[in-house]
């Protein structure tokens, strides 16, 4: 620890004044005017409100101010609202185990009062009008509204000019505020919600279905280039939708998990996404998804956390656990082998008013931004486009493809040039359509009743490989290898009991792992497949995880690793020919492969070029 080198003089112990109580409170709870949007929608929300507005300026730092038409508060209890520790919500720890309130610690408006201006106006059902308090001088006015409330937050941080310095641009606070009012309408598409910057309207969402409101927060690609999940067990439920893997993001920035209504970031659920994308998404990429989860009220702990975006899950396996499987057997299904096309279509153009999104799912994966893409040889996405000068750039893409394309003559015949309709009654009814060449020792090109496939058959090749391995080994154990010279380690305590606790576990994975000694774990055999690797390294990342997470998981999990290393060499190599029934034989097995869109690395394994699109490469129609 640090020490002064002259200490001053010890000073005594003093209590804190109220008002600095709650300006460090504050510091917790009001951290920009994000915050503070947040806490006062929370409270409408809480009040019963059907119509939120909220009314920024200067990016909230100059004022917040939420409107709501919930059920009021009492004149007489006006000042009180704004004292630390009062509520309505709770009054017993009893009620604190069953909360379903947003709020219930009573600090969120005494925190913003001691570093705002606040004005504080409501009424009730019964009251003949409503009541205007003025927080700083405790002044009550006799005011105009209907039922419901309106608080009024301006000059935040007025009196502590250091917190002020640590906000950012206007433009970035009213970001941040648009967050936390997007955040909200999220979780309660009952509810209306506006919002007003400098005088713009700049969101309106009406009261909407669940779908609807997902659709109108989180627009059009999102919807199109996702999977809705549901599951539900005895004890909780899991919603929502799952970002295709091909239209992960390079941020984290549309990730969404409500739990019982509120907005949380938890690092548990977040893994057990991942692990579910893990098997089919490339890299650092971040899948989008917006998941509602409904526990019931005891078996979550809301109160860890001064502005509850944490929580505590009694049994966070079996969180862990039905997250990851209501994410991972929506993703299973893959759009290679999905409905008739005609259907999926339909239904991509029912969720979509946009003619573009429209037609993104029949389209195949896209990278990136739900914009339409071709493949090159690195799996860089080339925006589609109608442009003459970007046309031209993606056709000299395209052709790039066809450069190193062996000797073998490549030619696709459209029998009528002008239809969308292939001649034959095969490519009507397989989504992949019918085998017609392949090109360049890699891709095999198909025609289907939208136009032209490209598959990567190596790729794919090793999706249905690996898929198949999954399928034949899970009843069979992993083989272990048992090693000469027991290999051990200093271990934490942490990781003796879980090696003791989860033994059976382990040797399920062929890891023999026991104590020596007090704080020493000795490996006796290791995974045949992995001997080679780090063995210590190996240990302690399973221990590790077996103490976190569902161990069933685990094991899974490193299953598949293995699994997926087998397949990638078993599978077609490039360059490799293959006939017409090789290749035609290789897109019925995508159809019938689970998550045949992406090979094991998350790479596509294949792709739409529709008529339209290859008619404006050729400036048909314009
Ligand atoms: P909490 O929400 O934790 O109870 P707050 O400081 O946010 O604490 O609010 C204190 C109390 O003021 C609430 O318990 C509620 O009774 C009342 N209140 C605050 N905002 C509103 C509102 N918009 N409508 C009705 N009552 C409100
Ligand atoms: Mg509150």
């Amino acid at each position: 620890m640090h020490r002064d080198p002259a200490p001053a003089a010890r000073r005594p112990i003093r209590e804190l004044g109220d008002e600095l109580v709650s300006q460090i409170a504050a510091g917790e709870v009001v951290e920009r005017p994000a915050s503070v949007v947040r806490e006062l929608v929370d409270n409408a929300l809480d009040a019963g409100a059907t119509e939120v507005c909220v009314k920024l300026s200067g990016g909230g730092v100059r004022g917040t101010i939420v409107e709501d038409d919930g059920e009021g508060i009492e004149s007489d209890e006006l000042a009180l609202a704004l004292r630390r520790h009062a509520t309505s919500k709770i009054t017993s720890l009893g009620d604190l185990e069953s909360v379903l309130t947003m709020g219930f610690r009573g600090e969120a408006l005494a925190a913003i009062c001691s570093v705002a201006e606040v004005h504080l106006a409501s009424r009730t059902a019964l009251s003949p009008h409503a009541t205007r308090l003025d927080a700083r001088s405790g002044e009550m006015q006799a005011a105009a509204r209907a039922q419901g409330t309106t608080v009024e937050v301006r000059e935040l941080f007025f009196s502590t000019p250091a917190r002020r310095k640590f906000l950012k641009t206007d433009a970035t606070e009213l970001a941040h505020c648009l967050e936390a009012v997007r955040r909200h309408a999220l979780a309660r598409p009952d509810v209306g919600f506006t919002a007003w910057h400098d005088g713009k309207a700049v969101l309106q969402w009406r009261s909407a279905t669940a779908r609807q409101r997902v659709l109108d927060v989180l627009g059009a690609d999102f919807m199109a280039q996702s999977v809705p999940l549901e599951l539900g067990t005895a004890t909780l439920s899991v919603g929502g939708y799952a970002g295709l893997p091909e239209a992960a993001r390079a941020r984290a920035d549309q990730q969404y998990v409500f739990v019982n209504g509120r907005y949380v970031r938890d690092r548990l659920i977040a893994h057990a996404v991942r692990s579910a994308y893990e098997d089919v998404l490339h890299g650092a990429r971040q899948p989008a998804y917006v998941l509602f989860i409904a526990i019931a009220p005891e078996r979550v702990d809301v109160n860890v956390h001064p502005t509850k975006v944490e929580v505590r899950f009694r049994d966070s396996r079996e969180v862990h656990h039905a997250v990851r499987s209501a994410v991972s057997s929506a993703l299973a299904a893959s759009r290679a082998g999905a409905l008739p096309l005609h259907t999926g279509a339909a239904l991509a153009s029912a969720a979509n008013p946009s003619q573009q999104a429209a037609t993104a799912w029949a389209r195949g994966p896209a990278v990136g931004n739900g914009s339409p893409a071709v493949p090159t040889r690195a799996f860089n996405a080339v925006p589609w486009t109608s442009s003459p000068t970007q046309a031209k750039l993606a056709l000299q893409e395209l052709t790039a493809l066809h450069v190193e394309e062996p000797a073998a003559p490549w030619r696709v015949t459209r029998t009528e040039p002008d239809t969308h309709v292939a001649a034959e009654e095969d490519a009507q009814s397989w989504p992949l359509g019918k085998a017609l060449a392949q090109v360049a020792g890699i891709y095999v090109l198909a025609e289907n009743s939208h136009g032209l496939v490209i598959v990567d058959m190596h790729a794919a090749h090793e999706r249905i490989v690996y898929e198949r391995l999954k399928a034949n080994s899970a009843a069979a154990p992993i083989e272990a290898q048992p090693l000469l010279i027991p290999v051990t380690f200093a271990a934490s305590g942490q990781e003796m009991a879980t090696a003791q606790a989860q033994a059976d576990e382990l040797l399920q994975l062929g890891l023999d792992i026991s104590p020596l000694s007090a704080g020493t774990l000795a490996v006796r055999s290791q995974p045949a497949a992995l001997s080679g690797g780090n063995v210590v390294e190996l240990a302690r990342s399973v221990l590790a995880e077996l103490a976190q997470f569902d161990a069933s998981h685990v094991v899974q999990r490193a299953r598949d690793r293995i699994l997926s290393t087998m397949a990638c060499h078993g599978s077609v190599r490039a360059n490799r020919k293959l006939t017409l029934e090789e290749m035609n034989a290789l897109l019925r097995d995508m159809e019938r492969t689970e998550r045949a869109d992406q090979c094991n690395h998350g790479r596509p394994t294949w792709r739409q070029i529709s008529v339209k699109e290859l008619d404006r490469l050729f400036w048909r129609g314009q």
